[in-house]
């Protein structure tokens, strides 16, 4: 499968409009340390294609269709790209939590088909399977494995570290190929809803071969800055996401 990374930043995205911060200067001079909000994409070997959140408006990225749309949450930054894509010409299932769910959403889908899940469910894809396991986080929020062919991606933001049982599922199933993890904030950061760069390493390093940051902040070290940390940290172990990123599992 492919991954395609859409969005990778957190709500506000990068650079904040009039923000003279380090982190938005560095990507008005760099474009690939500009962030959208959190989307990404899964791209099946037999050409199925899933979403996951919807924090941009996807057409320029992404014209086929959906097999589905999976939500993490319903906070803004997850969401926004939904109102404009429910209008999608053909009808598509929109999976999600229920906690905080936007009730325009799910009044006025258009061709969208709301429907609510739960920590544990399973849901087939083609030959994808996905699971979702809870998350800790301000409001409802479930991260979700992916599976084809005997390999695993896990998606796990918004978090700040992760509960005991979905801790325990993950070492069942370990080793992950590739587990991308909540790093909206820099290292030494705390916040109770969110991970720092090195909350979101010590979460995953020893289920995952491969971890990739992602949900970065404006408030984290800017791009540059952060590429030099995780590789002194981590080596090639650990990555940071960019917008446009495609990771081949
Ligand atoms: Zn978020
Ligand atoms: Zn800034
Ligand atoms: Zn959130």
């Amino acid at each position: 499968m492919i991954i395609y990374f859409i969005g990778t930043g957190g709500s506000e995205g990068i650079p904040v409009h009039l923000c003279d911060c380090n982190t938005c200067n560095e990507a008005r001079k760099f474009r690939f340390a500009q962030r959208r909000p959190s989307t990404l994409a899964v791209i099946g070997e037999n050409g199925e294609v899933i979403l996951f959140d919807v924090g941009t408006d996807i057409r320029e990225f992404l014209n086929v269709p959906l097999d589905a749309i999976f939500l993490t949450h319903w906070h803004h930054d997850h969401i926004y790209g939904l109102y404009k894509l429910r209008w999608i010409a053909r009808e598509t299932n929109l999976y999600a939590p229920e906690g905080h769910a936007d009730a325009l959403i799910l009044q006025d889908p258009k061709n969208l088909r709301p429907k609510i899940i739960k920590a544990g469910e399973k849901i087939r894809i083609g030959d994808i399977k996905v699971t979702s396991v809870k998350l800790n986080h301000q409001i409802e929020t479930l991260g979700y494995i992916i599976e084809e062919d005997g390999k695993r991606v896990a998606i796990l933001y918004d978090t700040k570290g992760l509960p005991p049982e979905t801790r325990e599922y993950l070492e069942d199933i370990s080793p992950l190929r590739v587990a991308i993890v909540d790093a909206t904030y820099p290292p030494g950061f705390v916040d109770p809803y969110h991970n720092n760069v090195n909350e979101a390493v010590e979460m995953s390093i020893d289920i995952a071969e491969r971890i990739v940051l992602s949900h970065i902040s404006h408030k984290n070290l800017p791009f540059l800055k952060l590429v030099n940390y995780t590789r002194k940290m981590w080596g090639g172990k650990v990555l940071v996401a960019y917008d446009g990123m495609v990771f081949y599992v």
